[in-house]
């Protein structure tokens, strides 16, 4: 087993990474910047390492520094979370050369999920459905790209080989437009990722956004833990996450779930990772891998009563997967609230002083936060404060269980997303189920014009 692991991340996953490796017996090393040394997990970490100021890239992008602490506190392995460097192949490998365990893949596997164009040609060769595009990188011939675009179809849409975040993408819906906008998507896609590789796939007009969950352990063994429904999205950004996915069967679960564990095997995948597939007419077609943990891991957790960071974990460890794809049984429904600290109507970030914090509690309500009474959230992050997680028999419960949870919690001091999800528990497209990705912008749209509330 692992001694002692870094967690190179803050905020909640770093709490959440913290509890698993404590409940596994493992030591932990909390590295943060100088504006987190009030983190919650730093407190409860076994020892933490400050390595640097404020803005990221100085603290948690500093490969060095984080390797650094590993040495100095004599840990084995390195945990990146999510964001940060837990995608980075360079990051991974150092990691590795410096003589740790990444917990993540192995380098070579981060980097061909990097490059979305290498990735789609794997996952295609794999039999992993996707979407019908231009099958690499387009060229500066305006022709060829027109005709590209006419055997797929209008509307297309161009994307950035390096891109994420939601960004670097463009939609397009006639010819007239194409060129110029390969030509912008090209300039973007050079100056916000240093790679100026694009490729074009049809647009789909109204899909879901569904993924896959797989865990591996890179020695022949790979099981799929269903899927997570997350389409109540804002600007491409996740806002509510759900397991299982309204109205996909037990028999398109286990279809699309053997496709992702037989792609694992094949690319000898390790560790956590998810499929992101867009889901339209009965159909999944890839669009991506996340090769670390998720944000809304949670749900799949509290469906299926596995504890992924545990898994991760062991896998790092060198041990081979314990649980078999029988032994995943789905339970019930989970459904996460991604707690912001933003104004609700303008989505301005709110940060500042938590003068008042109540947690809700009762049967099948999670907390996954790291803030406090008298926490400051500071202003160079991510806005996320947490996330409310709840389980019931049901969708129907879970949803009457979130509205309580959400009334219970109490953030004062600062602004937050609560009312908003507030609204969308409340609100009757989301209680039919199966919506798609424009769903929750076009009800905001609506709302922002007749100022009324959704629901
Ligand atoms: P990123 O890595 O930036 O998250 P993705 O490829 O995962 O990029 O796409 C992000 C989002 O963009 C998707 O969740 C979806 O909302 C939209 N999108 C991407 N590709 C398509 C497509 N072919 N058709 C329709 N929407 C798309």
């Amino acid at each position: 087993m692992l001694d002692k692991v870094v967690i190179a991340n803050r905020g909640e996953i770093a709490l959440r990474i913290l509890r698993a490796c404590h409940s596994l017996g493992i030591r932990t090393v909390a590295v943060h910047s100088t504006v987190d040394r009030n983190l919650k997990h730093v407190a409860m970490a076994d020892e933490s390492v400050c390595i640097g100021p404020p803005p990221s890239g100085q603290s948690y992008l500093d490969m060095p520094a984080i390797i650094a602490a590993a040495e100095v506190t004599d840990a084995q392995a390195i945990h990146p979370g999510y964001g940060f460097l837990s995608e980075n192949a360079d990051f991974a490998e150092r990691v590795e050369q410096s003589g740790f365990i990444f917990i993540g893949p192995k380098a070579e596997t981060i980097r061909l999920m990097g490059d979305k164009v290498e990735a789609i040609r794997a996952m295609k060769d794999a039999g992993v459905p996707c979407v019908p595009g231009s099958g690499g990188p387009l060229g500066d011939d305006a022709a060829t790209n027109i005709k590209i675009a006419r055997e797929i179809g209008y509307p297309v849409i161009v994307k950035a080989a390096g891109g994420g975040g939601g960004r670097g993408m463009r939609v397009v819906h006639t010819e007239a437009a194409l060129s110029n906008a390969i030509a912008t998507t090209k300039q973007e896609a050079k100056a916000a990722f240093g790679n100026d590789m694009v490729y074009m796939e049809k647009f789909l007009e109204n899909p879901r956004h569904v993924e896959i969950q797989v865990l591996a352990d890179g020695q022949g063994s790979a099981i799929h833990l269903g899927e997570r429904d997350c389409s109540m999205q804002r600007r491409h950004q996740k806002v509510v996450e759900e397991a299982p996915a309204p109205g996909i069967t037990p028999e398109l679960r286990a279809e699309i779930g053997q496709v992702c564990v037989e792609a694992c095997l094949r690319i000898g995948y390790r560790g956590a990772g998810t499929f992101e597939f867009l889901f339209e007419d009965g159909r999944f077609y890839f669009i991506e891998m996340n090769t670390r943990i998720q944000v809304e891991h949670p749900v799949t957790e509290l469906v299926t009563g596995i504890d992924l960071i545990r898994e991760q974990l062991l896998i790092a460890a060198g041990e081979k997967l314990s649980i078999r794809q029988e032994d995943v049984v789905l339970r019930g429904h989970a459904i996460e609230c991604r707690i912001n600290a933003e104004d609700p109507d303008t989505f301005m970030p709110s940060p500042g002083l938590i003068q008042h914090f109540h947690a809700p509690g009762g049967p099948g309500v999670r907390v996954d936060s790291h803030v406090y009474e008298g926490y400051r959230v500071p202003s160079n992050y991510d806005s996320m404060i947490g996330k409310l997680i709840v389980h019931g028999p049901d969708r129907e419960t879970a949803i009457c269980r979130m509205r309580v949870a959400l009334s219970e919690m109490v953030i004062d001091g600062i602004k937050t997303n609560i009312p908003l999800q507030a609204r969308i528990m409340r609100d009757r497209g989301f209680q039919d189920g199966g919506q798609n990705i424009h769903y929750l912008e076009k009800r905001l749209a609506e709302r922002r014009e007749k100022s009324l509330t959704i629901g």
